[in-house]
């Protein structure tokens, strides 16, 4: 299964998540906050050119001579966001574009981002790769791990699926 950013990152934030979304189990059309994150992206996007780019199995959302930028509308879960970034950061890498990540959080109502900058070094690449070889061996897994019961729930696409 080829891997992507979003995959890295529901495999921090919840790995039953990640295993659905994987298996195309896919229900974030549905969700509000889904929606409400698409809209905010594209508002965002106007007027600061929009520089989303496609690389072969990668999205980015901006891509400068410095920095790989990821927009997020919370920053309820900056690990997740990070080791996302990291993978795009990996991914560039190995077709010779080297860069620092920027995670841009942007709260509802609120006007200003807070950044977080990330660097792909070598512990964190070493760390990045067993993390990718980890989730490779849980998405070849016929089922995923049973629901969180966690606080990550309450907003969740997948809600509905995994307790209704
Ligand atoms: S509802 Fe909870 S357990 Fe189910 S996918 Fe979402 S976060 Fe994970």
């Amino acid at each position: 299964m080829r891997l992507t950013g979003t995959i890295v990152n529901y495999y921090i934030h919840c790995k039953r998540q990640c295993w659905l979304f994987a298996h195309k189990l896919n229900f974030e059309d549905d969700s509000e906050d889904v929606r409400i994150g698409r809209i905010l992206h594209e508002i965002r996007s106007e007027g600061r050119n929009n520089t989303e780019i496609q690389l072969e199995g990668i999205k980015v959302d901006k891509l400068t001579d410095e920095f790989v930028v990821e927009l997020k509308k919370s920053d309820a879960d900056v690990a997740a966001t990070t080791w996302q970034t990291m993978y795009y950061l990996y991914i560039l890498r190995q077709k010779g574009l080297e860069r620092r990540g920027r995670l841009e959080f942007l709260e509802r109502n609120k006007q200003t981002y807070k950044t977080v900058e990330v660097e792909l070094n070598e512990a964190s690449e070493q760390k990045l790769k067993g993390l990718l070889a980890e989730i490779e061996t849980y998405l070849a897994q016929d089922k995923p791990l049973p629901a969180l019961h966690s606080k990550k729930c309450d907003r969740c696409a997948y809600y509905a699926y995994c307790f209704i």
